[in-house]
């Protein structure tokens, strides 16, 4: 039997026999006759069940995405937009990252929830989206803030004495790493 996510807790069963069965799994409900004849909770449901605590098919409420940059499959809640990344891509402040446009490494310090079309560069008075070097990433992806980590100390103290920060659309950096 093989089961296939549709969504809203929906769940379609390809049974050995050659038919396709619906499983409402939160309802308990399957379109085969031994659940609409009988009313048992018959092996269909009883499969998505068993699909979902071993992890191959997403529960009730989440679907399955390909992570952004490797193609892995993540399951996320239903309805959460913008790009999806497994744990191995997502960014969290602290991560390095590889700038896709240059080759270079940063150090990410902040990730948002705004969007690049949403956040303002007040030094060009452009969003991070209309930034010509932004052309290539799509303007509905978070805003990440990076460092780049080329400080160096000096007797008198760090030099420069505060790194500035630079703005990137998520799909931008890709993660480096994990060690
Ligand atoms: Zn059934
Ligand atoms: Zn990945």
């Amino acid at each position: 039997m093989s089961v296939h996510p549709v969504g809203d807790g929906r769940y379609e069963v390809d049974a050995a026999s050659g038919e396709r069965y619906h499983v409402d799994l939160e309802a308990g409900r399957c379109s085969c006759p031994d659940h609409r004849f009988r009313g048992a909770r018959c092996k269909h449901v009883r499969r998505v069940a068993i699909e979902i605590t071993e992890g191959r098919v997403p529960p009730p409420g989440e679907v399955v995405r390909d992570c952004r940059d490797c193609g892995t499959a993540v399951f996320v809640e239903e309805g959460v937009s913008g790009p999806t990344y497994c744990p191995d891509h997502e960014l969290t402040a602290g991560d390095r990252a590889r700038d896709r446009e240059t080759g270079a490494e940063v150090v990410v310090v902040g990730v948002s929830a705004l969007r690049a079309d949403h956040v303002r560069i007040t030094a060009t008075d452009c969003t991070v989206a209309e930034h010509p070097t932004n052309d290539r990433y799509e303007p509905d992806v978070p805003v990440v803030a990076a460092i780049y980590p080329h400080a160096r100390v000096a007797p008198n103290g760090t030099v420069p004495a505060s790194l500035r920060t630079y703005l990137f659309p998520r799909t931008r950096l890709r993660r480096i790493g994990p060690p």
